[in-house]
């Protein structure tokens, strides 16, 4: 038995770190909490900032709360483009080595090193849904979406597991045009293969004639 999987669309946003906010908006200001997230605890605030890179910039770009150790933001590879950035796909958190960008706040512009990512597609779910799914923490599965037209089975989707977490796909703008433009769009887990599969060698085998 399997289950349907919420996809929901993670539109372009930030991160920020306690440090960086009140650089950018004042010493002790803080978050306002305007809603709930689908991911418990993690809520949508009122404080927008600008981003700029080098092309281009986007302007009042939603923060999400709460406070992260590192200031991080997630962009489309077409948000990335139009910034003039390099898109580099990354898990949250793993930032090391991605580019900076310039962020301005309403008290000051603060120039950031590091920080800006496009997020590796991901399913956050519970221990008990991820043994029901027979997966693991960090597994990456193939989900086939149901199909609005032009179904995708799209692959390197990793797996994410806590109790906190809610049952729910992410995906960036870019990757929930590419199927769907349906308001609540569900794929399925599929195994393709039954020991650890790669597509670039899945690639090579197809062009030199081995079908598995
Ligand atoms: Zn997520």
């Amino acid at each position: 038995m399997s289950v349907k999987i919420p996809i929901e669309t993670s539109a372009r946003h930030i991160h920020v770190s306690k440090e960086d906010f009140e650089l950018l908006f004042g010493p002790g200001a803080e978050l306002h909490y305007i809603k709930e997230l689908s991911q418990p605890g993690q809520y949508l605030c009122q404080e927008r900032l600008t981003v700029k890179g080098p092309k281009g910039e986007f302007e009042n770009m939603a923060i999400l709360g709460p406070f992260r150790k590192e200031t991080q933001v997630e962009l489309s590879l077409t948000d990335t483009r139009k910034l003039g950035l390099p898109g580099i796909i990354r898990q949250s958190g793993d930032i090391e080595g991605t580019p900076g960008c310039v962020l301005c706040g309403p008290n000051s512009e603060l120039s950031i090193e590091k920080g800006v990512i496009v997020a590796k597609r991901h399913i956050h779910m519970t221990p008990d849904e991820a043994i029901s799914l027979r997966v693991r923490d960090n597994d990456e599965v193939f989900v086939l979406t149901k199909s609005y037209g032009r179904a995708l089975i799209y692959a390197d989707v990793v797996v994410r597991v806590h109790r906190s977490f809610r049952l729910a796909m992410h995906v960036d703008t870019d990757e929930a045009n590419a199927f769907s433009s349906d308001a609540e769009p569900y794929g399925v887990i599929v195994r393709l293969f039954d020991d650890n599969y790669n597509t670039d060698k899945w690639i090579e085998e197809v062009l030199s004639g081995i079908h598995r």
